[in-house]
C-alpha cells in the first residue's frame, strides 16, 4: 500500500506544470484559484469550446476543458442515440405497419362498403335503418308536408 490509490489520476495544472493535482474536484478547485492568479499575470487568449459555443476557456485550459467539458458527455451520448433512434424509428415503423393496416381495413369496412366483399346487402339495410333513424330527408319532409297539406285540404274541402 505504498502507492497512494488514484495516483494515475494525478494531472498537471494547465497553468503551471509544477502543480501536480489529483484530477477531479480537487483540480477544479485548484483551477479556479490558479486561473485567477494566471489571469492577473498574463493576458489570456480565450478559445471557444467546440462542444459548447458558450464555453470560453483560457487557452492553457483548452485541452483540460476538452477532456472535462460537460457537453462532451452529451455529444458522446448523442452519437449512440442517433444510431439507436434510427433503429428505434425503423422498429417503430415496422410495429406501426401492422396495426395501421388493420385500422385501415376497419375504416374501409365502415366508410367504403363497396370495397368490402362482405354482405353488401346487409350494409344497405343498415344504411336504410340509419337514414330512418336520422329522420326524414328534406325532399321526404317536403313530400310529407305536401301530402299533409293535400290531406288537410281534402279534409277542409269535405267539411
Ligand atoms: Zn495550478
Ligand atoms: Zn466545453
Amino acid at each position: 500500500m505504498s502507492k497512494p490509490k488514484g495516483y494515475e489520476y494525478i494531472v498537471e495544472c494547465p497553468y503551471n506544470k509544477s502543480h501536480q493535482i489529483e484530477n477531479g474536484r480537487r483540480l477544479q478547485t485548484h483551477l479556479i484559484k490558479c486561473r485567477k492568479e494566471y489571469e492577473k499575470l498574463f493576458t489570456c487568449k480565450k478559445v471557444q469550446c467546440p462542444f459548447n459555443a458558450s464555453h470560453m476557456v483560457n487557452e492553457p485550459e483548452k485541452l483540460h476543458h476538452l477532456e472535462t467539458c460537460p457537453d462532451r458527455v452529451i455529444v458522446d451520448k448523442f452519437n449512440n442515440p442517433i444510431v439507436d433512434s434510427v433503429t428505434a424509428a425503423l422498429k417503430t415503423d415496422a410495429v406501426k405497419m401492422i396495426p395501421g393496416n388493420q385500422m385501415n381495413d376497419e375504416e374501409d369496412w365502415d366508410d367504403e362498403p363497396p370495397t368490402a366483399a362482405y354482405n353488401p346487402q346487409k350494409y344497405c339495410e343498415e344504411n336504410n335503418v340509419l337514414r330512418l333513424g336520422r329522420g326524414m330527408q328534406p325532399h321526404e319532409r317536403k313530400a310529407f308536408r305536401n301530402q299533409e297539406h293535400f290531406r288537410l285540404g281534402n279534409l277542409r274541402e269535405t267539411q
